[in-house]
């Protein structure tokens, strides 16, 4: 890089599935990197911001047929709402990568091409359990006799047994060169926290990896093999590159690459901290400075992810309060790594106190006094007082503080820093009492001192807050009169004393909605707006429970409710006779592997008719990722045993 270019920051976000729809956890990763983007920005960095979507593999194929549609016609419409979601958030990516798209299909092929030339791919056969809702084998190795389905420990579907002719990659030979790495680079994987956890895996040892398939069509083929097509994730991974100009835009790959952060969901560490780095190991390419994981949001303790209810609370979110209160809070209320939890409380609680009361009222009370005392023009104000100095030194101790927690990806922190300083202005004018001066004469000049100090801090605060909240801080700089927009002037040429005098102050209007908490949460709980609340723990005695009749029941057969999305109809032999029952899993379990297991099932419950089918009973099933997991018995239990 020649000397007098700006240093470039390059940041990614995982590419989303297209079988999913995008949800809070999407939109969390990707308001992460946006602000990240706007603050390096900010810092002079020339910023390049990749996110999109991984559109093969198995899942894919299957979620499409299921609709009857081509795979490609699924990710077309599925992007669509994930590139419109960016767009309402105020989520601004440099490029939007499909791995669709030709140029990273030949990427692809030219990199998995590359690495068998040279050996580190190879051929060979597979033989495991097979999970086909994970999209993979199994870790366990497989014995000469084996049985022909597991349980697979990860989502407890039937996993079957397969053997197929494969391409390997040799991730083996990548063990001491990856150690090797890690202890150069204790900051390659952050929070430090997680780089532990990687240490130990790969120092447990690496087995090569399986990355083709000769039983998935939708993927991208290896052209000397065609009848293989290339693991979904090793597709994926390879967008990070492609995306950024590899090898058809050389140019802005290498001015961009190697990635600064990646940016990822702790699920996905080990593809991205161990594989990663191998095959650009093995592709002779640099290697990404950090691989950021952060934390999951929850909701009454489960993860947030693909349901009605996430999907929607984003949109009426959106509907009511535009993009800022949300990106403020997801950066605010927890620091990326750690696991938060969403309650609709705890949001609005956000955005009535911290930005409706202490940002929104100082912005709203700085301006309209101006316009009261002056018009709207701040005339020449008194020399600084000790109080008026101090108010401008914390803001320059406070700009060195932010940026440099900007630039540490310490997000949380640097709004704490912020939010500590409109505390101090909101003092300052609480102790200056300006609304008692307006109308004094004698005090026209000090009165100009203490709006021109409040209107320096307000300018300042919004250009620090500008990558967080970036359409609200943008209005404050328009009623300043200011002419750029904040993301035209860096953070090194930010000046407390900025405001020009003479410039004609805007009349505000409210910058954030309050909403009470009753208006809210009705909102929020509005019929098909979002499933009912969980009520409260209700104690119950052992007399209440032993009204229950649990038993183990045998699946005897299995099949889906016409015209229904997630309904199974079930055969299940309960000991004494054969029920029939209903079950909302189908979204999860598909009926061929239901048939031969056995479950927990509450017999005496009311029957009830669904979708025109006697449902006699209840299956359990534990509620995990918006989805149904259903409490399996291993070995045997005979039917009609009672659960207790
Ligand atoms: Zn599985």
């Amino acid at each position: 890089m020649s000397g007098t270019s700006r240093p470039k920051f390059y940041v990614t976000t995982p590419i989303y599935y297209v079988n999913d729809v995008p949800h809070i956890g999407h939109a969390y990763t990707t308001i992460i990197a946006d602000v990240l983007a706007r603050a390096r920005k900010l810092a002079d960095r020339d910023v390049f911001f990749l996110t999109g979507t991984d559109e093969h593999g198995q899942k894919v194929q299957r979620a499409s047929a299921e609709r009857g549609l081509k795979p490609r016609e699924l990710a077309d419409r599925v992007v669509v709402r994930f590139q419109d979601l960016w767009r309402d958030l105020s989520i601004e990516p440099d490029f939007f990568i499909r791995t669709t798209m030709p140029a990273h299909k030949r990427g692809v092929q030219k990199i998995f091409k590359k690495l068998k030339e040279q050996g580190d791919i190879y051929q060979g056969t597979y033989r495991g359990w097979y999970c086909v809702s994970d999209e993979c084998y199994l870790s366990e190795d497989v014995p000469e006799e084996a049985d022909r389905t597991k349980i697979c420990p990860d989502c407890g579907k039937t996993a079957h047994l397969l053997s197929e002719k494969c391409y390997y990659f040799r991730l083996s030979a990548y063990r001491e060169r990856l150690l090797d790495f890690y202890a150069r680079r204790p900051d390659f994987v952050r929070p430090e926290s997680r780089m532990n956890e990687v240490v130990s895996f790969v120092r447990g040892g690496l087995k090569d990896l399986v990355i083709t398939r000769t039983t998935v069509s939708w993927g991208i083929p290896f052209p000397d093999d065609p009848d293989h097509t290339i693991y979904v994730w090793f597709d994926a991974l390879h967008n990070y590159v492609t995306g950024v100009g590899f090898d058809e835009n050389l140019e802005l790959f290498r001015k961009y690459w190697p990635a600064d952060i990646h940016l990822i969901g702790k699920d996905i560490l080990r593809f991205h901290a161990v594989f990663w780095p191998a095959f650009l190991m093995a592709a002779g390419f640099d290697l990404p400075h950090c691989v950021f994981s952060h934390g999951w949001w929850m909701m009454g303790g489960a993860k947030m992810s693909k349901s009605r209810r996430n999907v929607f609370d984003v949109n009426l979110i959106l509907k009511m309060f535009g993009p800022d209160p949300l990106r403020y809070f997801l950066i605010r209320e927890i620091p990326i790594g750690q696991d938060g939890n969403y309650s609709d409380e705890s949001f609005l609680h956000r955005v009535n106190s911290d930005l409706a009361n202490d940002l929104g009222n100082l912005v709203q009370r700085t301006l309209t006094l101006i316009r009261k005392a002056f018009g709207g023009v701040l005339p020449d104000p008194d020399p600084e007082t000790e109080a008026d100095a101090k108010l401008r030194g914390e803001f320059g101790a406070l700009k060195e503080r932010v940026t440099a927690l900007y630039e540490e990806v310490a997000l949380t922190r640097a709004l704490e820093d912020v939010w500590a300083y409109i505390f101090s202005v909101n003092k300052y004018l609480a102790d200056e009492e300006p609304w008692k001066m307006i109308g004094d004469a004698s005090r026209r000049g000090r009165l100009a001192r203490v709006l021109t100090q409040a209107a320096s801090a307000v300018r300042g605060i919004s250009h620090l807050l500008f990558p967080v909240i970036p359409g609200s801080m943008r209005k404050v700089w328009a009623w300043l009169g200011e002419e750029k927009r904040p993301e035209d002037v860096l953070f090194r040429d930010l000046e407390f004393g900025g405001l020009v005098p003479g410039r004609n102050i805007q009349e505000p209007t409210p910058l954030f909605p309050r909403v009470a908490l009753k208006d809210f949460l009705a909102a929020m709980t509005e019929p098909g707006a979002k499933e009912t609340k969980e009520e409260a723990m209700e104690q119950v005695s052992y007399d209440e429970f032993k009204k229950m009749d649990l038993r183990v029941a045998h699946i005897l057969k299995a099949e889906r409710v016409p015209n229904t999305d997630k309904l199974l109809k079930l055969e299940v032999d309960i000991g004494t006779e054969t029920r029939t029952l209903v079950a909302g899993v189908g979204d999860v379990y598909a009926p061929e592997d239901l048939a031969g297991k056995r479950l927990a099932v509450i017999v005496n419950l009311k029957p009830a008719v669904i979708r025109g089918v006697e449902s006699k009973g209840m299956i359990l099933a534990a509620e995990w990722q918006g989805k149904a997991k259903i409490a399996f018995y291993d070995g045997d239990v005979p039917a009609g045993s009672k659960i207790k």
